[in-house]
């Protein structure tokens, strides 16, 4: 239980093709002997009027990585009552994973981590390992020790947001979801009105 675990957090509402590809890049390309997802229920970030709730965002990303060696998703962040800090989900993994803690994001992320809660904790906790995203340069603003990984490529030009819009105008989607996951979106009629 005890190895290099990679953490992608977020909303996944829904779970696209740029969440399951830096999964799997780091998971090739870091050798870690997994990824798990963890959506969150409540994103301190995000405003949460048009959430998805979070059993749906769960239910979407358990059947995205349905079938794919080594990514998983946990529901761990439920147990809080509050928003889901990414310092008390590390915390938390550390206690159940061990410290060989990767948390995966993208450049979007990393430029609004001064913002999150603790983030010289956050450093401390893991290795930051930071995706390419819309040309925004991969730099940290946080002082401490850090330990950062940044990948120049792959690029993916894909968001949650974008395609909440596409599946509203009732566009195919097929180059971003996993067909099972929009089977299931369309299943149960989400995104269909913005
Ligand atoms: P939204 O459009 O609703 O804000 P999103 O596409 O950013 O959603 P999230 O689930 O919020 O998806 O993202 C989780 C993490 O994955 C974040 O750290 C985000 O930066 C990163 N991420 C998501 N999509 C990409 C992408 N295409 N390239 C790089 N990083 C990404």
């Amino acid at each position: 239980m005890r190895g290099r675990v990679g953490l992608l957090g977020g909303t996944f509402d829904p779970p696209h093709s740029g969440h399951l590809i830096m999964a799997q890049t780091s998971l090739e390309v870091l050798g870690l002997e997994r990824v798990i997802l963890l959506p969150a229920p409540r994103p301190p970030h995000k405003s949460g009027n048009d959430l998805s709730s979070h059993s749906d965002r769960l239910e979407m990303a358990s059947v995205a990585s349905e079938g794919i060696d080594g990514v998983e998703v946990s529901n761990m962040e439920s147990a809080h009552d509050g928003p889901s800090f990414t310092v008390d989900t590390l915390r938390a993994c550390r206690d159940r994973y061990g410290s060989g803690l990767y948390f995966i994001m993208g450049a979007d992320s990393l430029r609004d981590l001064p913002s999150w809660r603790d983030p010289e904790s956050i450093l401390n906790l893991c290795t930051l390992v930071v995706f390419p995203r819309d040309d925004i340069p991969a730099r940290l603003e946080v002082s401490g020790d850090a330990s950062l990984i940044v990948f120049e490529s792959p690029r993916i030009d894909v968001s949650s947001t974008e395609l909440r819009k596409r599946i509203a105008r009732g566009e195919a989607v097929t180059d971003a979801i996993p067909g099972d996951v929009m089977a299931w979106i369309d299943g149960k009629g989400l995104y269909r009105r913005q």
